[in-house]
């Protein structure tokens, strides 16, 4: 039986992630990218994701226009707000406000109808799980 494939990126802001996860900076988004199409020719379109956090400097319209990269592959971005956890490096930095994740999230929403790539059609993993992010509910909203 096939499974969805998850592959986690992280905050694609080059210099939070060098300065956050040095060892994964090294990886090019890129490279990611090859993966992704790698495992969409095994896995099957919308069943591979991406989790990208969102709050850790990278605009709106970036983590727009690389979702729409994914997209474009088969590949559903789960774009998730970042959330500060005691004891973490990150523990001071802010969590984005809801304005800065609906000006991302709706959009996203839209893109993900538009190419009837859905999270109720995922058969695991986090877009199938839904429970860090609220994207789901802006799918059904433009549904
Ligand atoms: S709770 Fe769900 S969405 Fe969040 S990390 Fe776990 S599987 Fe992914």
């Amino acid at each position: 039986m096939k499974t969805s494939k998850y592959l986690k990126t992280i905050a694609f802001c080059a210099l939070m992630l060098a300065a956050a996860m040095p060892g994964k900076a090294q990886v090019s988004v890129e490279q990611y990218l090859e993966a992704f199409a790698d495992a969409v020719a095994v896995f099957g379109r919308g069943q591979v994701s991406t989790y990208i956090l969102a709050g850790l400097g990278d605009t709106p319209e970036a983590i727009l226009s690389l979702s729409q990269t994914l997209i474009g592959l088969g590949v559903y971005p789960f774009v998730v707000p970042f959330v500060p956890i005691s004891g973490t490096p990150l523990e001071h930095h802010p969590a984005p406000d809801s304005r800065f994740m609906s000006s991302i999230l709706q959009p996203l929403g839209q893109m993900l109808n538009q190419a009837h790539l859905r999270s109720s059609d995922i058969k695991a993993g986090c877009g199938r799980c839904g429970a860090c992010s609220s994207l789901s509910s802006f799918e059904q909203a433009t549904a």
